[in-house]
């Protein structure tokens, strides 16, 4: 008996394959951006407490008011945005899942959803999932810029959303106000809507995090995607929502109830709990993720990989042509290997794995140590790939 057809349009995640790649070979795992330090002791403590307090039966499926209330909180001081916590928030099993029951709440089969690519592979499959037809917008190298007019260009009267994810998995960019701008302008013009993921909105080395919702014209068309698992290092624990107007909150919370019922009730509680930490946690953080990526930059420049600086998220998305002339997939299996260092191959994050032969991508959420771990085996890269791999440096 065969699987649904819908299936087999999509691939497993190559993200998940190269954590269990790295395990196979004992590699440092560059690879799935997961922090490999501690969550903050107070959420941790409020989880326990939660769990023996007995808050273990389900939490209103669409959110439990505390955390739907520290969510208000949130937007109100850092982006001076009012949501209602009633009408307009849905709490997810993470950021994953709110895009999808986004997907398949607001796109019907056929609309066009423009991507911009490089994009966080999952986009791919939720669109396939709710019939959609991805149309790809390419960021530009070296830095990744995004082509205006191209954009411009790939709207039209069969766009029904466009996703927008900054800070930007792979590449790192934070998108600029004027990329924004022109973002807003062309949703209103074509009547679109913006789908946002913004769960890397507090790890940036340069520029402001900017809202779409907060735009003018913007609140109306825009479902505003994040989640804790990034900001408080918690990616297990599947806290993610999404903000949107009332009506479209109610279909969301549809698609959310009879996919999930709801995200972990203790850990809403707890979720609350960091979410009302003050901005001193958020600055300590952002300086720690600075400080992992001064130590691996130098190195990844050294080992003779090209890449643009990160301005955001925890990702950098390395040209490694000057090493190898392998294609992605052969060069990342062959570092985890015989280097000792997992990444994901760049093509994972291309429709068309051509466009990512030449790079990979590192995920430096990690310890120092780890970081300096990686960092001696990289070493190993200089002078390529010593004929192992044909050699041709
Ligand atoms: N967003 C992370 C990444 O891009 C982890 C994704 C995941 O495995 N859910 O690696």
């Amino acid at each position: 008996m065969r699987a649904a057809k819908r299936t087999a349009t999509f691939t497993e995640s190559v993200i998940r394959e190269m954590t269990r790649v790295a395990n196979q070979y004992q590699a440092v795992n560059l690879s799935q951006g997961f922090p490999d330090f501690p969550m903050p002791e107070p959420m941790k403590e409020a989880a326990c407490t939660a769990i023996r307090g007995d808050i273990n039966q389900y939490a209103i499926t669409w959110g439990s008011p505390p955390l739907r209330q520290a969510i208000v909180e949130k937007y109100r001081r850092w982006y001076g945005m009012e949501v209602d916590s009633e009408r307009e928030i849905t709490v997810t099993c993470g950021a994953t899942e709110a895009m999808a029951s986004v997907f398949m709440a607001l796109v019907d089969p056929g609309d066009e959803v423009i991507v911009m690519e490089p994009y966080y592979e999952n986009y791919g499959p939720d669109a396939i999932l709710a019939g959609a037809k991805p149309v790809f917008v390419p960021l530009e190298r070296p830095d990744w810029r995004l082509d205006p007019d191209r954009l411009r260009a790939a709207f039209s009267t069969r766009t029904r959303a466009i996703i927008v994810n900054t800070p930007h998995n792979p590449t790192g960019r934070v998108f600029s106000r004027a990329e924004m701008d022109l973002i807003a302008a062309l949703c209103i013009e074509h009547g679109a809507w913006a789908i946002t993921d913004e769960i890397y909105e507090h790890i940036r080395y340069a520029g402001e995090h900017h809202v779409l919702a907060t735009w003018p014209g913007m609140r109306e068309r825009t479902i505003t995607i994040s989640g804790l698992s990034k900001t408080f290092a918690c990616t297990g624990w599947r806290l993610g929502y999404a903000i949107a107007p009332a009506e479209q909150t109610g279909a969301i919370r549809k698609v959310h109830d009879f996919l999930t019922v709801g995200a972990p009730a203790p850990l809403q509680a707890a979720g609350a709990v960091g979410m009302a930490f003050d901005a001193e946690y958020y600055n300590h953080m952002a300086a720690e993720y600075r400080e992992r990526r001064e130590r691996l930059l130098p190195v990844l420049r050294e080992a003779g990989f090209r890449f643009a600086v990160p301005e955001g998220s925890y990702y950098v998305l390395a040209d490694f042509s000057a090493i190898s002339k392998d294609d992605d997939v052969t060069f990342a299996k062959w570092m985890a290997r015989e280097i000792g260092v997992a990444t994901v191959p760049g093509s994972s994050f291309y429709h068309d794995p051509a466009m990512g032969r030449d790079l990979v991508r590192f995920a430096f959420c990690k310890k120092l140590e780890t970081l300096d771990r990686a960092a001696e085996r990289l070493r190993g890269l200089v002078g390529g790939t010593g004929g192992q791999q044909g050699g041709d440096v």
